[in-house]
């Protein structure tokens, strides 16, 4: 075992390349500081998810603009590559200790994410600053939660633009052109993919919540976890929709949800053309092994042929069918 682990380890630093030559990039999702200093290992191409949440709930008061740059600036320092980094997606399950959140009856549907930042302006620009602030030590990208308007993506982005300037007069460099992109984690923001590709950067799915939206199950009882499957063909065509449509406008299209680590997924959204996965590190080995002995050519009928199917069981019998494309 231990000689398959080291194995393992050894793939990790090969390139995330298919056996016929198509390239991936290989991303990890972070969400805390040590997860971040462990970045720094030279095999990690960058971060493609890093969850800000913890920055506020470590802390005893919603961080100050000077204690979330040198977060952002030491990420972007220890990671050579982008850095992907998710503004503020509190609500739902999670909350924080010095904020007194009201009790809503369907949080999950609730004050979340980037309905809590555009209406908390003072803190969502306290972040924006501090992301734009570290944007001049590396390549540091901005990505919206939970997004279902194009409005909210417009009213992020000028609420960005006001930042820049404030920044622009108090001298501070920064990164003029940083990345906005959004998490496509709503079935609105799938049905409305083509709008959102004419005013984002780029895309990053979220499985675990367009699976929990889509499917209207809840991604965390227990009581109905049988009906929680990423495999249904909704989410595995919603999928293949945000990838085809982000292509068409020449945005690059990643995932930072679980399913871009499921070893039986990964040859699926290869065939479906997904250009970054993203995941936690301890994930990254394996699924790179997946994909140097994946062959695209193959990969892409394998999608084609789960695409067209119309149960989960349909898919995974597929899926068990060519476990070598
Ligand atoms: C997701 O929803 O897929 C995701 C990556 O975000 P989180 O799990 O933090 O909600
Ligand atoms: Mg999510």
């Amino acid at each position: 075992f231990l000689q398959g682990q080291k194995k393992l380890e050894e793939i990790s630093r090969l390139p995330g390349i298919t056996m016929d030559g198509k390239a991936v990039e290989l991303c990890i999702n972070v969400g805390n500081v040590e997860e971040i200093k462990n970045a720094k290992v030279k095999d990690i191409e960058g971060i493609g998810l890093l969850r800000s949440e913890f920055l506020y709930m470590e802390s005893s008061h919603f961080p100050t603009e000077q204690e979330q740059f040198e977060a952002y600036k030491a990420a972007a320092e220890l990671c050579g590559g982008d850095v992907i980094i998710r503004t503020l997606d509190i609500g739902g399950d999670k909350k924080l200790p010095y904020y007194s959140f009201e009790r809503e009856d369907n949080p999950f549907l609730g004050w979340r994410a980037i309905r809590i930042s555009l209406e908390l302006q003072e803190v969502f620009k306290t972040q924006l600053r501090a992301i734009l602030r570290a944007s001049h030590y590396g390549k540091l990208k901005i990505m919206f939660p939970m997004i279902i308007s194009v409005e909210e993506l417009q009213q992020a982005k000028e609420v960005l633009e006001h930042c820049k300037q404030e920044l622009r007069n108090e001298n501070f460099l920064f990164n003029e052109n940083i990345e906005t992109g959004i998490m496509v984690e709503t079935p609105a923001a799938v049905v409305n993919i083509e709008d959102f590709a004419k005013t984002a950067d780029f895309f990053s799915i979220g499985t675990n919540d367009l699976t929990q939206y889509l499917l209207a199950v809840d991604r965390g009882n227990q009581k109905i976890l049988g009906l929680y499957n990423s495999f249904h063909p909704a989410v595995l065509r919603s999928i293949h929709k945000v990838i085809q449509t982000g292509h068409k406008y020449n945005i690059k299209v990643g995932m930072c949800g679980e399913f871009a680590s499921d070893p039986a997924a990964i040859r699926i959204l290869l065939g479906m053309g997904l250009d970054e996965f993203s995941m936690s590190a301890k994930e990254i080995p394996a699924a790179k092994n997946i994909i140097r002995n994946s062959n695209y050519k193959e990969a892409i009928k394998l999608a084609e042929r789960v695409l067209a199917a119309s149960t989960i069981k349909e898919v995974m019998a597929i899926v068990q069918d060519s476990p070598n494309s």
